[in-house]
């Protein structure tokens, strides 16, 4: 089947980065030997990142190997705790192809390789640090206690630089009132530093057993012989590569060709394969590098990350403010999609800003107003829901099943515990690999399903259709009447209302279920007051 192609990305040019060569074992204890200075690492052969502890090494320089990290690796290191593949063997001599290194394809990875899968990773980018497009911290991910789970349950610590730590956000009103909320254990990465991150995670523990391929591009898919072909970036003299899979794991995020594939096959198969994109409605341009002192006493002098959002009097126009290790502040400018149209030069951009944003730092506004004019805007995420996550070997998992827009930040948190229920399925399915896709699809499409809808519901609040918009109300309903009976019957309604809770691990099925049972309840009490207050007043009680 064929499926569209991605334009060939822009090559950045790749760093030769090889002091340390890792050679390529099979469920035997991997070999390190030093290289000479300059040479290449062998084709399809792993670089660690670190130095994988609990193996042998023979002609093994640690010195020359931990210089590398030092001077090499601009990434956290000292991140997993076990550089063993640990685990099961359940799947031992199969092969898993996963599409897509970012935050979903690596984690999978892992899961993958943990179970005994021996795991190929293309990637149709450059490795994000190579990536010359894709660097800087304007554009974050928070992982929160969800997506923590899929980490914690690897065994793979989280990073212990300070800097990684987030301290809160602070969020900034249209007429300039700052309202400071805490966020302790969530860890702050930019969206290519939790990516590179979770790379070279995977690298250091599963070395020999998961492989990283770049510039590649998922092009056509045989899923009855399970088997595709990748394009590699460089025009079209340059060879195609088939692979053949026992399972295939498509992690390629929001406009997945794999996805794009598979819904060819049901078509063909006769069966229905709904997919529907709907779109956020915002652009971002991003900016960088703007000193200043715009922290609160509760985060003055602190070392972490902190979140700086400025709304204004239209959801759709923010300004983030996102603090760096350096000093420094980055972030994103948002509008409707198509505004960016109307504004030209950084005169336009300063005009927009001091009308709309009360608080950012006066001097920054020129400074800002003159990179988001040379800028090009992004959109601002898609939502995503298909009627199936799996097909033939093969699972969907991350953005490209379920992606939703950054309202509730639950995108990357979602995709790595998409990878944790993926984790479940090959237990589940006890080393039968083509049972593997209907189980993940069983045990994660409600609450994928369920994510979506919570993504549309509080889109009500951009649409701002009205106090009557039932999306709203029923939202509006379950956080007044779930805050008021969790104050005063705690014992039966919980701590605190579902959605308040998004960032548990608390399935998204069971937040849907308390909205809608809220939304009804709040109906009944209404009517109910309605009905009291009628007979008071007929005098009839
Ligand atoms: C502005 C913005 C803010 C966000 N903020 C948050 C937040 O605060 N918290 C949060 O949890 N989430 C957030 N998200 C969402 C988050 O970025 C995504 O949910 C997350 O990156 C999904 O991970 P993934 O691995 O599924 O997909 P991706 O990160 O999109 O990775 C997919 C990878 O597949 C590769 N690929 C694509 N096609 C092919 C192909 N044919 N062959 C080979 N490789 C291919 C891509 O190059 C990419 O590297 C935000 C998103 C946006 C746009």
């Amino acid at each position: 089947m064929r499926m569209a192609q991605h334009p060939t990305p822009q090559l950045a040019p790749v760093r030769q980065r090889a002091s340390v060569c890792f050679t390529r074992a099979r469920r035997t204890l991997p070999i390190v030997k030093t290289a000479a200075p300059g040479s290449t690492v062998g084709a399809g052969a792993p670089v660690p990142d670190s130095v994988p502890s609990g193996v042998s090494f023979e002609g093994y320089d640690k010195g020359a190997a931990e210089r590398y990290l030092r001077e090499e690796n601009p990434y956290p290191r000292a991140l997993a705790s076990v550089d063993e593949p640990d685990g099961g063997a359940l799947y031992a001599g199969k092969r898993a192809v996963v599409v897509g290194a970012g935050p979903a394809g690596s984690t999978a990875a892992m899961f993958l390789a943990r179970q005994g899968f021996q795991v190929e990773v293309y990637e149709r980018r450059p490795e994000p640090k190579h990536d010359a497009v894709d660097t800087g911290r304007a554009y974050i991910i928070i992982l929160i206690p969800r997506g923590q789970a899929a980490l914690k349950e690897l065994g793979v610590k989280l990073p212990e630089d300070e800097h990684f730590r987030t301290l809160g956000t602070v969020s900034h009103n249209a007429k300039g009132k700052t309202r400071v909320s805490k966020e302790e254990g969530n860890v702050t990465f930019s969206r290519s530093g939790l990516a590179q991150w979770l790379i070279d995670t995977a690298r250091r523990r599963y070395p020999g057993r998961i492989t990283y391929n770049f510039n590649v591009t998922a092009e056509e898919i045989d899923f009855k012989d399970k088997k595709i072909r990748f394009g590699t970036s460089g025009g079209m003299m340059s060879p195609a590569r088939h692979v053949s899979y026992d399972l295939l794991v498509g992690t390629d995020g929001v406009a997945s060709q794999v996805r794009g594939a598979l819904a060819g096959y049901w078509g063909r198969e006769g069966q229905a394969y709904n997919v529907e994109v709907d779109d956020s409605g915002r652009e971002y341009k991003v900016y960088m590098g703007l000193k200043g002192n715009i922290e609160p006493p509760e985060f003055a002098g602190k070392t972490g990350a902190s979140l700086h959002l400025y709304t204004s009097d239209d959801p759709f126009t923010s300004f983030t403010a996102h603090s760096n290790p350096d000093g420094t502040y980055s972030g994103t400018f948002s509008l409707q999609t198509g505004g960016f149209k109307d504004l030209h030069a950084p005169a336009d951009y300063e005009a927009l800003m001091k009308a709309k944003f009360k608080g950012v730092p006066e001097d920054w506004i020129p400074a800002a107003a003159q990179q988001l004019a040379a800028a090009t805007p992004s959109p601002a995420g898609k939502r995503v829901r298909v009627s199936r996550m799996w097909g033939p070997g093969t699972v969907l998992l991350g953005d490209a099943a379920h992606a939703v827009t950054p309202v509730f930040g639950q995108g990357a948190n979602s995709a790595l515990e998409s990878c944790l229920v993926l984790n479940q399925a090959l237990a589940g399915a006890k080393g039968d690999v083509d049972a593997v896709p209907q189980l993940f699809n069983g045990l994660r499409l409600e609450d994928a399903h369920s994510l979506y809808e919570l993504d549309r519901k509080a889109y009500s609040f951009f649409r701002r259709k009205g106090p009557f918009d039932p999306d709203f109300l029923q939202l509006l309903a379950h956080v007044i009447l779930g805050t008021i009976l969790s104050k005063i019957v705690p014992f039966i309604y919980g701590s605190r209302p579902a959605l308040l809770r998004l960032g548990s691990g608390i399935p998204y099925s069971q937040i849907t279920a308390a909205v809608a049972r809220d939304a009804k309840l709040a109906v009944v009490l209404l009517l109910a007051l309605v009905a009291f207050t009628a007979a008071k007043l007929l005098k009839l009680i």
